[in-house]
């Protein structure tokens, strides 16, 4: 029997799908060229555009991505990268899946949950070849600084932008950017990732090993350029196809609609959270340039998340946590040394994540800082 006082659930985090995407995917069937065709090549080019680069390479995955920008710029076994723990797992993963060793750098502090250059500074040595940063929440981070640091000491500079859609002007400072499409980012082709880079070589050589480092390519083979192929290298099957990309375009029209109701809660959680004398768990400052992601906030030290987000659910409200630290994982635990990370460690311990996505109403956002307070 329905419990008719039960309230509306309100999600942490939903794809907003509408006819326009059902179409799209519907025209891609009915055209009978499911992978690898124009589609894909028309929303590289839309990306491309939306964040003034010449060029963008869509893949299956934003891991497959960062796997990408790590193998076209070189870095391989013997080699360590510098990564935030403050993050998702896959930020570090494919450090790993090229032989490298992940260097965990602690965050600023528990207000801004960003990588921290001084620490990242005392954590260089003649190994290191690379940093990671993550725009956390899609907070963005100042990349000048962090290219002076990666210049300095020779290394590649590489934006984990999965947050971070479309979230400022420029693109073309660090070595190169990675998005997600997954369902719960603030675009979604279901599963679905891309790359920018600043050098097209870099670019190039990402594309050649996004489809098995072939010599040609689906659509070459198809329009009778090519009989046959040499393999240049051991590359991937990490191709992304034309329903995802039919997607993709549908929702980069959706997208300044979708971030302008993302802005609009946002602003709404800060001052609802500031009117009821809880500022202190808001995180950097209204200011701060933002792709408005997530909506993370600080509990107070020994309050008890446990308890609090099973009671949040029983009011319908989903609660997360971004992120546990990548470092205490099991597989990652005591295996790569590096110093503490205490900072990071209290951060994780009193982070939660409240509702946000372009179906809140301002309602939902309402009944969510009074659950926080109940
Ligand atoms: C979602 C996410 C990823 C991974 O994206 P996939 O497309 O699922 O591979 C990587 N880094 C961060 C910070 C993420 O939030």
């Amino acid at each position: 029997m329905e419990n008719n006082d039960a309230p509306q659930p309100v999600s942490l985090a939903e794809p907003v799908l509408g006819r326009e995407e059902t179409q799209a995917v519907v025209d891609v069937l009915e055209s009978g060229w499911i992978t690898m065709g124009s589609k894909v090549v028309a929303f590289e080019k839309a990306f491309a555009d939306l964040h003034h680069c010449p060029q963008a390479l869509a893949v299956s995955t934003c891991t497959a991505a960062l796997h990408l920008a790590l193998r076209a710029l070189g870095i391989g076994p013997r080699r360590k990268v510098l990564v935030p723990s403050m993050t998702f797992v896959a930020t570090v993963a494919p450090v790993l899946y090229v032989g490298a060793t992940p260097v965990f750098v602690d965050i600023v502090a528990p207000s801004i949950p960003h990588m921290d250059l001084e620490h990242a500074e005392s954590l260089v040595d003649g190994d290191t070849a690379a940093v990671i940063i993550m725009h956390y929440g899609g907070y963005i981070i100042d990349v000048e600084p962090w290219r002076r640091f990666a210049d300095k000491h020779g290394l590649a500079l590489i934006e984990d932008a999965a947050h971070a859609l479309a979230g400022k002007e420029r693109w073309d400072v660090a070595d190169a950017a990675v998005f997600s499409f997954f369902a719960n980012k603030n675009i979604t082709t279901a599963e679905g990732g891309i790359l920018l880079a600043r050098e097209q070589a870099v670019l190039d050589k990402a594309r050649n090993l996004r489809g098995h480092a072939m010599t040609t390519g689906t659509l070459d083979r198809d329009k009778g350029h090519a009989f046959s192929y040499d393999v240049l290298d051991v590359g991937y099957n990490y191709r992304i196809d034309e329903i995802r990309a039919a997607l993709g375009l549908a929702q980069l029209e959706r997208l300044p609609q979708m971030q302008c109701k993302r802005k609009e809660l946002l602003s709404l959680y800060r001052a609802l959270l500031r009117n009821r004398g809880l500022e202190r768990m808001l995180l950097f400052d209204d200011s701060w340039p933002c792709a408005c992601h997530i909506m993370p906030v600080l509990l107070d030290e020994g309050q008890d998340r446990e308890a609090l987000m099973p009671r949040m659910r029983e009011l319908g409200i989903q609660t997360s946590i971004h992120y546990p630290c990548v470092h205490k994982f099991t597989a990652y635990d005591g295996k790569y040394g590096g110093p503490p990370l205490p900072r990071t460690e209290a951060f994780a311990r009193r982070e939660l994540s409240l509702p946000l996505h372009p179906n809140l109403s301002r309602e939902d956002v309402v009944r969510v800082v009074d659950g926080l307070l109940a």
